[in-house]
């Protein structure tokens, strides 16, 4: 077996590890390598050859691949080093990655800090469970991108799509462009579960129905997908008999949520968030394990890569700081979901990082508001309150705190964030 050694092991080479592997060379670490079981670098951004990608961090807008391609370049310059073709089997607490590709077999590679960057997966028909038989033609809506985009095919002609997560948004234009006919969206929930810019851009633009309070409870068909059946839901979600609607397709594209992809964490006995689904992570982007750092959809699932790059920078830096003995000591302080908030990441704050640095809170908001204020507070003291017109839980919402925002001592506090309706306190 061959034996590596390196100072930073980043798995995954999605903009998550192109951006840690990055910066983490340039903060000063020895040998970097990145390792990905694709064969090309870029993660999901290859497959997303809409435009999109950027506007907040280069203000202009790239496609998937233009984006990955800026810090392609930015590495490659840098000199990391890179193994394609390579699935990572397992991360030791000690390290120690156990690695596969057809060249070598197997590799040992013993790293002093490992960045994961694993993505995520899409949820399945197994996941929502709809009745019916089993027939081709049931597929997910990244799936289909990557036959679209990548592999030049087209599964299908006529589509239904259930769920209004941002791929099969995406998906319903994409469709439409190349002259398949997509009946409609169907969406569960009573709000879209994909950016409004998406449901504008992709539906709107293209009169393609968005139906809410809707759900797909029969598959028809035996060889090949032939209809489905759908039918409004109450506010329990479930079906209204006299409801049903049958519509012939031979498409259906599921569009259902997002899952990071953590098995490798679990296998290592990392902490993880059972909100995100994600990995627990402090402020430098360290799970529960010393050494081992996470960043990405692995931790928890991005609607813009802007966001994901910037936090996987912290990565890469709190990884070089690590193998360079410059870590930040001292007391850390906890982050809580408040009032109307799903989750908040990172999950520990140190102190000395908030005093003298920018730190960025991200969360997401339980249901759809208006006219409200994000408010911070520790020990009870309100310390930031930023307003909000709209948050909707499909939109991200990011809250920064300037440095040496918090009050001196603050150490067995912990920091809540809550949405607060204009005019009331949290
Ligand atoms: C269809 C779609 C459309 C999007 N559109 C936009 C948009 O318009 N604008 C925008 O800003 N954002 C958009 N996003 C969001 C953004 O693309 C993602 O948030 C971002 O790509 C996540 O980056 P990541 O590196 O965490 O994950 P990924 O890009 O998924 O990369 C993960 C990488 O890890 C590798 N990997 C996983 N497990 C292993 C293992 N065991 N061993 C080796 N390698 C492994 C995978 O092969 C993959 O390359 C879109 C996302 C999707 C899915």
């Amino acid at each position: 077996m061959r034996k590596i050694q390196c100072d930073v092991a980043v798995v995954g080479a999605g903009p998550a590890g192109l951006a840690a592997a990055g910066r983490a060379k340039a903060a000063g670490a020895g040998r970097v390598l990145l390792i990905d079981r694709d064969r090309e670098l870029g993660g999901i951004l290859q497959q997303c050859i809409h435009n999109g990608f950027g506007l907040h961090l280069f203000g202009e807008e790239l496609t998937g691949p233009e984006y990955a391609h800026k810090f392609i370049a930015e590495n490659q310059e840098a000199g990391v080093e890179v193994l394609l073709n390579t699935m990572v089997l397992q991360v030791r607490p000690d390290r120690h990655l156990y690695a596969m590709n057809r060249r070598e077999g197997m590799l040992d590679i013993a790293a002093g800090a490992v960045v994961l960057a694993m993505g995520c997966r899409e949820r399945n028909r197994g996941a929502v469970t709809i009745p019916g038989t089993r027939p081709a033609g049931v597929i997910t809506a990244g799936t289909a991108q990557r036959f679209v985009n990548m592999e030049g095919f087209m599964p299908g002609r006529h589509i239904v799509i259930l769920g209004s997560g941002d791929i099969g948004l995406i998906m319903a234009r994409r469709f439409t462009w190349e002259g398949a006919k997509v009946e409609g969206v169907f969406e569960i929930m009573p709000y879209t579960n994909g950016l409004t810019r998406n449901v504008v851009q992709c539906l709107h633009d293209y009169d393609i129905p968005l139906h809410l309070n809707h759900t797909v409870v029969e598959i028809h068909g035996r060889e090949r997908v032939e209809a489905v059946t759908v039918a409004k839901v109450d506010e329990k979600l479930q079906p209204i008999p006299g409801t049903e609607r049958r519509i012939p397709c031979d498409t259906l594209l599921l569009s259902v949520g997002l899952i990071p992809e953590n098995e490798l964490s679990r296998d290592a006995r990392i902490e993880l968030d059972p909100v995100t689904g994600g990995p627990v992570v402090s402020d430098e982007m360290e799970t529960s394990l010393p050494g081992i750092f996470a960043c990405g959809n692995v931790v928890h699932v991005h609607d813009l890569v802007d966001n994901v790059t910037r936090e996987s920078r912290l990565a890469g830096e709190g990884a070089a700081r690590l193998v360079q003995g410059r870590q930040p000591g001292g007391p850390v302080l906890a982050t809580r979901a408040g009032e109307g908030v799903r989750y908040v990441v990172p999950h520990r704050l140190h102190l000395a990082n908030l005093a003298e640095r920018e730190t960025t809170l991200y969360m997401r908001v339980r249901e759809p508001a208006e006219h409200v204020r994000i408010e911070a507070s520790v020990g009870g003291e309100r310390v930031l309150s930023v307003r909000e017109r709209v948050v909707r839980p499909a939109e991200m919402v990011s809250v920064k705190l300037p440095p040496g925002s918090l009050p001196a001592d603050c150490t067995g506090t912990e920091l809540t964030l809550s949405v607060v309706k204009e005019g009331e306190r949290a």
